[in-house]
């Protein structure tokens, strides 16, 4: 079996930046699960993996574009600090759910504070970074109907339902 549309595919992964600094891992973990062509990954990883077997280990560099998107300076904004409400203490690295101007909910992230005004961001935090991906397939197989419907992965290294 190879990596191919809705097949649930198990991998291992460690994901560095250029300069080498980890920013996640499946090391010492379970390995992550996920439905391939959903949109799951990133699709610069997506594109990668399609066609490989169990067992397969690839190292993959993939551009902002394939990747968390292009740093857009629109995303960025000021906002007056009593649009954060009863929050207390806002500090920069904070993130908050924020509703765009076309009515989608975003998560952004507190940039920075001056005086009353907050700095925040919309890209996502890993936007504009080139990502470098060491993944070793752990196991490939078949989507039941059941996870096919969620669009997500039950059991090991999936989602794990109460009912
Ligand atoms: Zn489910």
């Amino acid at each position: 079996m190879v990596v191919a549309q809705d097949k649930v595919v198990l991998i291992h992964y460690t994901l560095t930046n250029d300069t080498g600094k980890v920013l996640d891992s499946s090391s010492g973990g379970e390995p992550l699960a996920y439905i391939h062509g959903q949109g799951n990954l990133v699709s610069g990883l997506e594109k990668a993996l399609e066609g490989k077997q169990a067992g397969d280990k690839l190292n993959v560099d993939i551009a902002p574009a394939d990747g968390y998107g292009v740093r857009d300076p629109a995303l960025v904004q000021r906002v007056p600090m009593r649009a954060f409400g009863n929050a207390k203490n806002v500090k920069p690295g904070m993130q908050f759910q924020a509703q765009s101007s076309e009515g989608k909910q975003q998560v952004v992230t507190v940039t920075g504070i001056q005086g009353d005004m907050v700095t925040v961001d919309a890209n996502h935090p890993l936007a504009g970074e080139n990502l470098h991906f060491d993944v070793e397939i752990a196991d490939i197989r078949e989507a039941s109907q059941e996870e096919l419907e969620h669009g997500h992965v039950h059991g090991p290294g999936g989602h794990h339902h109460h009912d």
